[in-house]
């Protein structure tokens, strides 16, 4: 099939909330991906950061396979054999005690405001409030649009759920300000992905830390964009020093096998008892196996680091770009999750780029965002920040 005859039944099958697109990719390896016509792109995206070792990458090919041809799914009436393997892996590398898995970064979320609201409710204490940050993104479903501080996701889908509230990002007096007795819990992500690629001063999140410490409140960190080495390190607060009571991983974690988790200690643990909470397909043998290679890729001596060096390098040279071009108004990022906000609306940039066959995205109206594979080299750099400045270039 080319790519109009995909557009074609599209446009007629598909329930339309993603809008009019120009591509349909068929193939990927590493950076690469390949159109229905046989174009080639490097790919400065990763499926919105989901595959962070690259598209088909061997070891979690071979895992998927393996596992398809041993056993699909069973459901959690039964124990999983690489559900298990999967949790102890993420426990071994991270604060998390103990985890539930679930289909996506929203399923998550919703798991990790369950598990708050009935951690208070077991210790019969009325504490059901979740503060949320302006600008923040947490999912589509209603909980998490609901918690999502834009406007724009909410619209047309009242009522929403109640007890959720904002407070001002990267600002911890307004917080302290936010947390009245009721306040059971406080969602963060670490860095704004979707909101803009924003990150927080240096000691935002030690101080949201203490006063939650201080406060007994569960800190969340919604970690489904900046996790799994997308910051240079394997969870992005392990920049801050600190740890959070939970923490959502959706996608990265299965390089593109759809799955989504929700980690905490053995105390928030406590929460969830039997029947509380549950999932069909949640940490089915496929996601996991999948998940299982991933993580083991990951963590492998050196690859992250790698990533965040290479991360240092692409953000230098938007750096020197943007002191050349004075459409961009800043260069923001950690790692590999870098976004350029610019004085004026870069889906045109975004165009211009797809044309000269680089796949990069928006976050936000102004800002360009950058979120490739995690194996991308200097020369993949090199060549996206030359096509940047020429796409710049003409009326800078
Ligand atoms: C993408 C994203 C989500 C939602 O994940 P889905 O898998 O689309 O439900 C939640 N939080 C953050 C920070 C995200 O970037």
């Amino acid at each position: 099939m080319k790519t109009t005859e995909i557009q074609e039944l599209n446009n007629k099958h598909i329930i339309n909330t993603y809008g009019a697109r120009k591509l349909a990719f068929v193939r990927g390896e590493g950076a690469k991906l390949w159109d229905a016509d046989g174009k080639e792109y490097l790919d400065f995206f990763a499926g919105i950061a989901v595959v962070n070792l690259g598209h088909c990458h061997p070891e979690v090919t071979e895992a998927i396979c393996a596992q398809a041809r041993m056993l699909v799914h069973v459901s959690n009436l039964y124990y999983i054999k690489p559900q298990v393997e999967l949790a102890a892996l993420l426990c071994k590398h991270s604060f998390a005690d103990r985890w539930f898995f679930c289909n996506g970064g929203a399923e998550a979320n919703e798991a990790a405001f369950k598990i708050a609201r009935r951690y208070w409710y077991e210790k019969g204490v009325f504490r059901p409030t979740i503060l949320a940050a302006h600008q923040s993104f947490h999912g589509r479903t209603l909980a998490t649009i609901t918690a999502t501080g834009q406007p724009k996701y909410q619209k047309g889908f009242d009522p929403l759920v109640p007890n959720i509230r904002h407070f001002p990002f990267d600002d911890v007096e307004a917080l302290r300000e936010a947390m009245t007795p009721d306040v059971g819990a406080v969602i963060l992500e670490p860095i704004q992905g979707e909101g803009g690629v924003r990150v927080p001063r240096d000691d935002y999140l030690k101080q949201v830390r203490e006063l939650c410490t201080e406060r007994k409140t569960l800190l969340i960190l919604d970690e489904v964009q900046t996790g799994l080495g997308r910051t240079g390190k394997l969870f992005a607060h392990e920049h801050y020093g600190i740890t959070p009571d939970i923490m959502t991983l959706a996608k990265g974690l299965g390089n593109g096998v759809p799955i989504g988790a929700m980690g905490c200690t053995e105390e928030a643990s406590s929460g969830f008892s039997p029947g509380a909470h549950a999932c069909t397909f949640g940490g089915n043998p496929l996601s996991t196996a999948a998940a299982v290679a991933t993580i083991k890729a990951l963590t492998r001596p050196g690859f992250i680091e790698q990533a965040a060096k290479l991360g240092e390098y692409f953000f230098n040279k938007l750096r020197a770009l943007a002191a050349k071009h004075s459409k961009i108004a800043e260069v923001r990022g950690k790692g590999l999750i870098i976004g350029v906000e610019m004085k004026e609306p870069v889906a045109p940039i975004v165009e211009k780029l797809l044309d000269a066959r680089i796949v990069c995205g928006p976050a936000g109206p102004n800002v360009l965002r950058f979120i490739p594979p995690l194996i991308v080299t200097q020369t993949d750099v090199d060549h996206v920040v030359a096509a940047l400045d020429a796409a710049l270039g003409a009326s800078s």
